[in-house]
C-alpha cells in the first residue's frame, strides 16, 4: 500500500497528533508562508479582528491541516473541521456556520470538491458574514438572512486550478506549500524521533529524509517503520545502515520512489514508448484512479524532473530512463 494513503489506524492517528507541531515557530520550513501568515496573525490579533480567509494549496501530506490548526492556536480560537465532499446540502454548511463563535476558524479540507449549492451559500458568508437560507417550499418559500459572527475560513486543496474563480477570489490570503528540501525533512525526522523517544543518528535521519518524496507525512511514516525495524533487527538505534536496510524491505528506492512511482514511470517508458500518454490511458494501464495520479503520484515526479505534463499527455524525462538504467530512444525533434 502506498505510504501516503488515507485510513491510518487509530494508533497511527494518536502518534500523528503527538508529533504535529502546534505553533508557527515549530512548523519546519516554508519560510515565506510562515512569515506572511505570522504577520497576518499578529495584525489581526492587535486589531481584535478575525483572521482573513486563508486558502492553502499543495500536494497531500505537506502540512495544510497542520497549518490550519496552528492558525487557530495562534489566534486563540476554536477550529471546526469539515471537508468539501461531506457538505452535501446548504443546510450542512449553515449548521456549521451558525455554531461558530466570533473569530473561530472553519477548516474545509478538499474545498475544490464543494457542491455548487453549498458554494453559493459560502460566498455571502465569507464576504459579509451573512447567511441566506430558504425556508418553506413552493409558493410559500422565502429567503431569510442571518448575521454570522466574523469568522475565518481556511480552505485546503491539492489543486488550486480546480477551484472556481469566485471562490478563489474570496480568500484574502492564498498560500502554496512547496515540497520540502532534505534539510527541512531531516529536522522534521529528528524532531519527531525526539517526541517518539526513538534513538536516531543524524545519518539515519538524513537517510529517511532523502527518501521521503519531499513530504513530511511520508518522513514521519518512514520514521515509524524504520524505528520498528531498528528495534527488531538492531539495537533500537536508527543508523544510516538500519534505515537503508528497512527501506529496502519497504520497497522504497534510493530516490524515495515506491511501487506506484515505479509502475507509473516504467509503464510510461515501456508501454507508451515514453509518451506522450493521456492521463486516462495511463490510469487504466496502471490500475490507479486518475485523481490519484494527478494529486498524489505525479506532482513529486514532475517537480524532480522525472516526468513532464504536456498538452498531449505525460512524457518520461531523461532522468527517469537513467534512474531505471534504461536507454532513452532517440526522437526526432526532442
Ligand atoms: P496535509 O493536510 O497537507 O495533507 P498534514 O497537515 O496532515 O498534511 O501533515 C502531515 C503530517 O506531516 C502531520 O502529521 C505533521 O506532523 C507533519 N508536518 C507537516 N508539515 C510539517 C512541518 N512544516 N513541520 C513539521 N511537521 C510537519
Amino acid at each position: 500500500p502506498r505510504l501516503i494513503s488515507a485510513g491510518a489506524s487509530s494508533d497511527e492517528e494518536r502518534i500523528e497528533r503527538a508529533i504535529r507541531p502546534h505553533r508557527l515557530q515549530d512548523y519546519v520550513g516554508q519560510p515565506a508562508v510562515k512569515e506572511q501568515l505570522g504577520i497576518a496573525i499578529e495584525a489581526a490579533r492587535r486589531r481584535g479582528d478575525a483572521l482573513d480567509h486563508v486558502l492553502i494549496f499543495g500536494p497531500p501530506g505537506l502540512g495544510k491541516t497542520t497549518l490550519a490548526h496552528i492558525l487557530a492556536e495562534e489566534m486563540g480560537v476554536n477550529l471546526r473541521q469539515t471537508s468539501g465532499p461531506v457538505l452535501e446540502r446548504a443546510g450542512d454548511l449553515a449548521a456549521l456556520l451558525t455554531n461558530l463563535e466570533p473569530r473561530d476558524l472553519l477548516f474545509v479540507d478538499e474545498i475544490h470538491r464543494l457542491s455548487p449549492v453549498v458554494e453559493e451559500v459560502l460566498y455571502p458568508a465569507m464576504e459579509d458574514y451573512q447567511l441566506d437560507i430558504m425556508i418553506g417550499e413552493g409558493p410559500a418559500a422565502r429567503s431569510i438572512r442571518l448575521d454570522l459572527p466574523p469568522f475565518t475560513l481556511v480552505g485546503a486543496t491539492t489543486r488550486a486550478g480546480a477551484l472556481t474563480s469566485p471562490l478563489r477570489d474570496r480568500f484574502g490570503i492564498v498560500q502554496r506549500l512547496e515540497f520540502y528540501g532534505i534539510e527541512d525533512l531531516t529536522r522534521i525526522v529528528m524532531r519527531s524521533a525526539a517526541i517518539l523517544k526513538a534513538g536516531i543518528e543524524p545519518g539515519g535521519a538524513l537517510e529517511i529524509a532523502r527518501r521521503s518524496r519531499g513530504t513530511p507525512r511520508i518522513a514521519n511514516r518512514l520514521l515509524r517503520r524504520v524505528r520498528d525495524y531498528a528495534e527488531v533487527r538492531g539495537d533500537g538505534t536508527i543508523t544510516e545502515p538500519t534505515a537503508a536496510a528497512a527501506m529496502k524491505l519497504l520497497d522504497v528506492d534510493s530516490n524515495g520512489f515506491d511501487l506506484m512511482d515505479r509502475k507509473l514511470l516504467l509503464t510510461l517508458i515501456e508501454r507508451f514508448d515514453g509518451g506522450p500518454a493521456g492521463l486516462d490511458n495511463l490510469a487504466a494501464a496502471i490500475g490507479e484512479a486518475r485523481d490519484t495520479i494527478e494529486d498524489v503520484i505525479e506532482p513529486y515526479l514532475i517537480q524532480q524532473g522525472y516526468l513532464m505534463r504536456t498538452p498531449r499527455g505525460r512524457v518520461a524525462c531523461r532522468l527517469a530512463y537513467q534512474h531505471y538504467g534504461l536507454k532513452m530512444p532517440d526522437r526526432l525533434g526532442t
